[in-house]
């Protein structure tokens, strides 16, 4: 217990640092919403995307600068709206993930704002149309109902949930199933294992809170990779398609800890993950190494360790939090004991041999190097099971070129997402 009060002592030390770093001056909201309504009577097509990227980014910054204010609430509904328009016009599936994480974010962190209750009509709307999500759009519906009675969107809420009349009506609505989809059950034919048949009980979670985590952004780039390709960036978009197949295939709440460029100290990713009651954390991350010639596929869990190349990466990745390996091997003594250890090493056999076995169907020379352990300070303090992987090496002449891919960005979360259906499928 000491420890841990250290620990957080120290936590907020960085968090305080991090703070003292001057930040450019923001747009102010004014300005931004200014832009955004000229460019509203635009289509969103391919010759004004940049434009209305610029205004998104705009929307962050001032979300950023106005943390816990109105404008930052106003802000958030702007992005919503934005990257909504952009979703219906050009069928954009990352600029769905954004609008839901932002719609998302307004009842979360602004329920007290009068945008709250249109944020949740919204969110329903998008759960209902882009991700055919009838569960999660219910419950942001129903949420307008029961927390927001009073407001201006409760008869819309309830057409949406086919609703006419009283509260009798709204308790005979909620007690019906949302027409339930089954979820797959079956397992596919597991090649690898023995041939022995064993009955097992099956581990479920109906629709898990997933955390993703791409690995640095804003002035922390992580590795620099094949041609200038930055690890954060190429981290970033196998997240936002991770997070599109966890929604929708296997039916997910997901909270993406960053959706654009910003620099995220690493203790308020696990603080996302604490916060949501996250049932798995996933941090995304592309590798690097001296000579630029190692290559190969590896997933970490989190544990004390004194392997030594684990303790060299553990040190680059951990390098961003501002502190010293031996301080978080220090805490880490203590912390291990309540952490899921033994479900975060089942998850990351799951989501590596998923790497492995999809990444060489397609490629003849994928270099399996296993899971490992290591102290990284990410994980440090996540309540649930929870994994770091490099998905490959960005400076690797090869691979590096292969992950400013799409094709292969979207290989390497399909086969991520494999690895977390297998886990939540998975027998004990
Ligand atoms: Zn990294």
């Amino acid at each position: 217990m000491i420890l841990r009060t250290i620990f957080f002592l120290l936590l907020s030390s960085v968090v305080a640092l991090h703070s003292a770093v001057p930040a450019f001056a923001a747009p102010s909201y004014e300005q931004v919403r200014s832009r955004f309504r000229q460019l509203k009577s635009s289509d969103p097509k391919v010759q004004r995307l940049k434009q209305w990227e610029e205004v998104g980014s705009d929307l962050a910054a001032v979300i950023e600068s106005n943390r816990g204010k109105q404008d930052s609430a106003k802000a958030m509904y702007l992005a919503g709206q934005l990257y909504g328009k952009m979703y219906y016009a050009r069928s954009s599936r990352s600029a769905l993930s954004r609008a839901v994480f932002y719609y998302e974010q307004i009842a979360k962190e602004h329920g007290d704002s009068s945008l709250a209750d249109d944020a949740l009509l919204h969110l329903g709307d998008l759960r209902r149309a882009g991700y055919k999500d009838e569960p999660g759009a219910r419950s942001a519906y129903f949420e307008v109902l029961d927390v927001y009675p009073q407001g201006d969107m409760v008869a819309k809420a309830k057409r949406r949930l086919g609703i006419s009349g009283g509260e009798e009506a709204v308790a005979r609505v909620r007690a019906a199933p949302a027409s339930p989809k089954p979820r797959p059950v079956a397992k596919p034919a597991d090649t690898s294992a023995s041939g022995k048949e064993i009955v097992k009980k099956q581990v479920r979670v109906d629709r898990p809170l997933i955390v993703i985590d791409p690995g640095h952004g804003g002035d922390d780039l992580g590795a620099v990779g094949y041609d200038g390709y930055l690890e954060k960036d190429v981290v970033l978009n196998i997240a936002m398609i991770l997070d599109e197949l966890l929604r929708e295939r296997l039916r997910a709440r997901t909270v993406i800890t960053r959706v654009r460029d910003v620099p995220l100290p690493l203790e308020e990713r696990t603080k996302i993950a604490n916060d949501n009651k996250a049932d798995l954390f996933i941090s995304i991350h592309a590798n690097a190494s001296p000579g630029k010639r190692a290559r190969g596929t590896e997933t970490y869990y989190l544990d004390n360790t004194n392997d030594k190349s684990s303790l060299k990466l553990a040190e680059r990745e951990n390098k961003s939090a501002g502190r010293k390996l031996s301080d978080i091997q220090f805490i880490l003594s203590d912390l291990i004991q309540n952490f899921k250890l033994e479900d975060s090493i089942t998850l990351a056999h799951h989501i590596q041999s998923a790497l492995v076995q999809r990444l060489s169907r397609y490629y003849s020379d994928i270099r399996d190097l296993g899971v490992k352990k290591a102290p990284f300070y990410v994980l440090v303090g996540a309540h649930m099971p929870c994994v770091l992987v490099e998905v490959s090496f960005m400076d690797h002449p090869v691979e590096g070129r292969r992950l400013i891919e799409r094709r292969y960005q979207r290989l390497v979360a399909e086969a991520l997402y494999r690895g977390i259906r297998d886990f939540f499928e998975r027998t004990t």
